[in-house]
Parts: structure tokens; sequence; C-alpha cells
């Protein structure tokens, strides 16, 4: 893979916790980096079936625009007693009128968990998917999952999205209740991040 360092990374999201997130990802690599809202960079829309498909639209939009190399992570949770929903549409289930509302979209995943009567543990997954993307058009993908069980009522303040509802396999606490450093040690989004390092460390 190409090399990054000495360059500038564009951060192809305008999501908050996924941006701090990353940040502290990317902090001991030592690569400067730079968010598509701090340019004040369009968000495109995502008009794919897949966190692949999604995911490269966002770094190569962003790639494009700046001129620079772009990384971008498009992500969920899947839930299996709901075929995999709310996938690739997580964000989705969380719009409303005056903006996204999480503590909605949990109560609508898990009320519809209780219409079908879903046998405990009510097993899913985070997904993620990051790209780099280059302005001429190359990129990369890496991927990560972990897995868990919903719990009900939701516990924890911290993170963001659906954590409060999401306990990893092996752990007491829900990612609303660790401490971010242990949620970054385990996440989908570690675990795809350690694969960028890796690839990055080789080039
Ligand atoms: P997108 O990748 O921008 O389409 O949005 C993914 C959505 O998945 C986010 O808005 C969150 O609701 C959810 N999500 C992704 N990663 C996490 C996480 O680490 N914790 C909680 N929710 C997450």
């Amino acid at each position: 893979m190409r090399d990054l360092k000495g360059q500038k990374l564009i951060i192809a999201s305008h999501n908050k916790g996924k941006l701090r997130e990353i940040a502290d990802l990317l902090h001991p690599l030592g690569i400067e980096t730079v968010s598509a809202g701090d340019l004040e960079l369009e968000e495109p829309e995502e008009t794919e079936g897949s966190f692949a498909g999604n995911a490269r639209i966002k770094a190569h939009f962003a790639a494009r625009a700046s001129g620079l190399p772009a990384l971008s992570d498009d992500s969920g949770l899947m839930v299996d007693a709901l075929d995999g929903a709310p996938g690739v549409y997580t964000a989705n289930w969380a719009e409303t009128p005056n903006g996204r509302d999480f503590h909605m979209a949990m109560r609508k995943v898990w009320d519809l968990l209780e219409e079908k009567h879903a046998p405990e543990p009510r097993t899913a997954r985070f997904c993620c998917t990051l790209c780099l993307a280059w302005p001429d058009g190359e990129d990369e993908i890496f991927e990560g999952t972990v897995e868990g069980h919903l719990v009900w009522p939701l516990r924890g303040e911290r993170g963001f999205g659906f954590d409060p509802m999401f306990q990893p396999d092996g752990k007491d606490q829900t990612f609303g209740e660790m401490d971010p450093a242990e949620k970054h040690a385990m996440s989908h989004r570690a675990v795809a991040f350690a694969k960028l390092v890796k690839a990055l460390d080789a080039a």
C-alpha cells in the first residue's frame, strides 16, 4: 500500500462520535488529519447497499474534492433476529425531522425484537468498513466486526449511537458504560484500524 507519512489525511466523516474515535485511533501514528467538515466538503449521498460501497463513495468524494488522501468509515449494527437490520441503514433508523434521535432508534430495534419474541440473548454485531482513497482513484478497504448482544434498559452514556444497548462478548459492560480506551481496544473500528495500521507499517 502507498505510504501516508508526511501527508495530510482527510477524515471523510461529519459524524462527531466517529471523528473523535478515529482521531484517537490515528493519534499514535503521527498522521496529520483534517475532517471533511473542517474543509466544508459536502456529504455525498450513500446510495450503495453495502458498507464497502458506501465507504468508497465517501472516501473517493473527499479525496477528489480535496486533492488529498481520504479515509472514510461506514459502519452499523446488524441484529441476527432482524435478519441483519438495521445494517447499512443504521444511521437512517435514527432520522427525525429534527435530526438524529438514537434513543428512539434503539427503542425501535428493541420493540421489533419484542414483537418477534426473539429469544435471548439477542445477538448482534457492529461492523466497520474503512476505505482509504487517493485522488487518482486508487483505494484500499479494511473491515472489522465485534460480536455481542443487545440489552434493555439502556446502560451508560458514553460513546455514541447504539453504544448503550450493545454489550460485547466477554464483557459485563455495554460500550456506553465502558472507558473509551477499553472500547477502542476491541471495537469493530479498532479491528479495522489494526488492519489499516498493519498495511501502513508494511508500506
Ligand atoms: P454511517 O456509517 O454514517 O452510515 O452511520 C453508521 C451508524 O452506525 C452511526 O450513525 C451509529 O448509529 C452506528 N454506529 C457505528 N459505529 C458505532 C459505534 O461504535 N457505536 C455505536 N453506534 C455505532
